[in-house]
C-alpha cells in the first residue's frame, strides 16, 4: 500500500496503530517530492528538517505542505513574490502554531500566485506550477502547488488560503477537495494579507473528512486577531454516519449556469445535481440577481485592500532591496517595489488606490461597499429556506498555460462563481463530481468540481452534504492523475 493513495486520516490512524512512523510518512513525501517536483514546481522550499514524531497528537506527525505565505518561524516564506524571496519569519502564524502543537510535520512551502493574486498560478514569481493531469495546464489558483502537490500525491494534504476562490478553484482543476472556512472562523495571524475583509485560511485535501479534520484544529477564536469569531466550532462526529440526503433543501441558484458556463462542465454538474436529488435531497431553482455584481464589487473591494497591504513592501526594513542608484526616497520605492512587485500586483495597487482616493472613493469604493452588502442580504434571504445552494466552481476546467496570462479581465471572469459567497464570507467547498473534455483541440478529460455553500457558521452542514455526495458518488477514486504512479 502507498502512502499516497491514503487519506490523511488514514495516514495518521496507521501512525497510531505502530503500523508505520512519521518518520517513514516524511521520507515517503521527501521521495515522492524529489521524483515528481521537478514536472510539477509545486515547492518553493523543501524543509528536510520537518519531521516530528508524536503519536499522543491528533495529527500524530503527520506530513502536511503548507502555503507559501503561512509564516513559519525562520523556514523561508515568500508568498511567491521577489519582494520577500529571502525572507524567513521571525515567528509562527497562528495556524502554523496550532498546527505544530497538534502534531503537524510541515514538509516544505508550497507555490501560489504572488501574494495569492491569481486564478491560474502564473502569476508566480518563482515558478509555474503544473496541473498533475495535464503538465502543459494550469492547476488553478491562487493555491497552484497545494492543489498540485495534493493530487499528484507529493503530500496527503495542504494548507491554503481563499479569498476570492484560492481554495475551491484550484481544487477543483486538479481532482481534489478545497475547502474555505466562514471569515473570521480561522485566524489569519501571521498569513500574508490579501484583501483582509476576505482572506480565510483554508485547505486542500484528498477527502471531505480530511478538511473537517484540519479545520477543527486550525479554527477558533485568537486573542492576536480582532476579526476571529468567539469561541470554537466542533465538528459532530455523528454527521459522518449521514446516509443520505433525505430532509436536505438544496438551492440551484440559475445565475451560475448562464452565458460563460462550458457545456461539458454544465452536463456534469447537472449529473451531479441529478445524484444529490436521488440520494434524497430535495432540489429547488432559485435566483440570486445580485450575482452579476459580484465580480465587478469583488475587483474594486479587493485591489482597495490589497493597495494598503502592500503598501508596507517597500524593501527598507526588509524586502527586495534594489541595486540600481537612487536620487531620492520617491526613486528608491519605485526600484525597491518595481522590481520586487509583479504585474498582479502592481496592477492591484494602483487600480486600489485609485478607487480609494478622494473624488472617486464614494464612486467606486463605496458603491462597491453597497454592492456587497446587497450580495450579502440576498444569501441571507436564500439560505432562510435552504440548507445549501449548489453551483459549479469553474466555469471551464483547466486551462493551458499561458492561454489567459496576459488577459487580467478573462482571468477575473473566471472567477465569477466562486467570489459571491467569499463577498459574503461564506464557507464553501469544492468536491470532484466527473470530468469533462477541454474545449480546445485537445479535447482532454480533466477534473470538475462541485461547489456547495452553506450559510455563514454553518460548516458543520457543509461537511454532511459534501460527504454523502464523496461517498456515494465514484468519483473519490478517479481522481488520481496517471504518470505518478511510484
Ligand atoms: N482569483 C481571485 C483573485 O485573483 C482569488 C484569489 C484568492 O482567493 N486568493 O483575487
Amino acid at each position: 500500500m502507498k502512502f499516497k493513495d491514503l487519506s490523511l486520516e488514514q495516514i495518521i490512524s496507521m501512525i497510531k496503530w505502530g503500523e508505520t512512523t512519521s518518520r517513514e510518512v516524511f521520507d515517503y513525501f521527501l521521495w515522492r517530492i524529489q521524483t515528481y517536483d521537478s514536472t510539477i514546481q509545486a515547492f518553493n522550499y523543501i524543509n528536510e528538517g520537518g519531521c516530528v514524531s508524536n503519536t499522543d497528537t491528533p495529527l500524530a506527525g503527520v506530513t502536511i505542505g503548507v502555503k507559501d505565505l503561512y509564516s513559519e518561524k525562520w523556514i523561508p516564506t515568500t508568498g511567491a513574490s521577489i519582494m520577500l524571496k529571502d525572507y524567513a519569519p521571525p515567528f509562527d502564524a497562528t495556524i502554523i502554531k496550532k498546527l505544530k502543537k497538534a502534531g503537524m510535520s510541515s514538509i516544505g512551502k508550497l507555490n501560489m500566485d504572488e501574494f495569492a493574486m491569481g486564478t491560474s498560478g502564473e502569476n508566480s514569481r518563482l515558478r509555474t506550477t503544473k496541473n498533475p493531469w495535464g503538465t502543459e495546464r494550469i492547476p488553478g489558483g491562487s493555491s497552484s502547488g497545494s492543489a498540485a502537490a495534493v493530487a499528484a500525491g507529493l503530500v496527503p494534504a495542504a494548507l491554503g488560503t481563499d479569498t476570492g476562490g484560492s481554495c475551491r478553484q484550484p481544487a477543483s482543476m486538479c481532482g481534489v477537495v478545497g475547502f474555505r472556512p466562514s471569515y473570521g472562523r480561522s485566524s489569519r495571524y501571521g498569513i500574508f494579507p490579501m484583501a483582509s475583509s476576505f482572506d480565510c485560511p483554508g485547505t486542500i485535501t484528498k477527502t471531505v473528512k480530511d478538511a473537517a479534520l484540519l479545520y477543527d484544529l486550525m479554527n477558533g477564536e485568537d486573542p492576536m486577531e480582532n476579526t476571529t469569531l468567539p469561541g470554537k466550532d466542533v465538528i459532530n462526529p455523528e454527521i459522518w454516519n449521514t446516509k443520505d440526503l433525505q430532509g436536505m433543501k438544496l438551492g440551484i441558484p440559475k445565475e451560475y449556469f448562464e452565458e460563460g458556463l462550458d457545456a461539458g462542465v454544465r452536463s456534469t454538474i447537472m449529473q451531479a445535481i441529478d445524484d444529490l436529488k436521488k440520494l434524497g435531497a430535495e432540489i429547488v431553482d432559485i435566483s440570486l440577481p445580485m450575482t452579476k455584481y459580484a465580480i465587478a464589487a469583488y475587483y474594486i473591494i479587493v485591489p482597495a485592500e490589497v493597495s494598503t497591504n502592500l503598501a508596507r513592501l517597500d524593501g527598507i526594513r526588509y524586502g527586495h532591496n534594489s541595486d540600481a542608484a537612487h536620487e531620492s526616497l520617491d526613486e528608491l520605492y519605485l526600484h525597491n517595489r518595481g522590481e520586487g512587485l509583479g504585474d498582479e500586483g502592481k496592477r492591484r495597487s494602483i487600480l486600489g488606490s485609485y478607487v480609494l482616493s478622494a473624488g472617486f472613493y464614494d464612486a467606486y469604493y463605496t458603491k462597491a461597499a453597497q454592492t456587497r452588502s446587497l450580495i450579502i442580504e440576498e444569501f441571507n434571504a436564500a439560505f432562510a429556506g435552504l440548507d445549501a445552494i449548489i453551483t459549479p466552481v469553474s466555469p471551464e476546467v483547466a486551462w493551458k498555460i499561458g492561454e489567459k496570462a496576459n488577459d487580467p479581465l478573462k482571468l477575473y471572469l473566471a472567477d465569477a462563481y466562486t467570489i459571491p459567497a467569499s463577498l459574503a464570507g461564506l464557507p464553501g467547498i469544492s468536491v470532484p463530481c466527473g470530468f469533462a473534455e477541454s474545449e480546445d483541440e485537445e479535447k482532454e478529460r480533466l477534473p470538475v468540481g462541485l461547489q456547495i455553500l452553506a450559510n455563514h457558521s454553518q460548516e458543520e452542514k457543509l461537511f454532511q452534504i459534501a460527504n454523502v455526495f464523496e461517498r456515494e458518488t465514484p468519483w473519490k477514486e478517479q481522481m488520481t492523475p496517471p504518470g505518478f504512479d511510484d
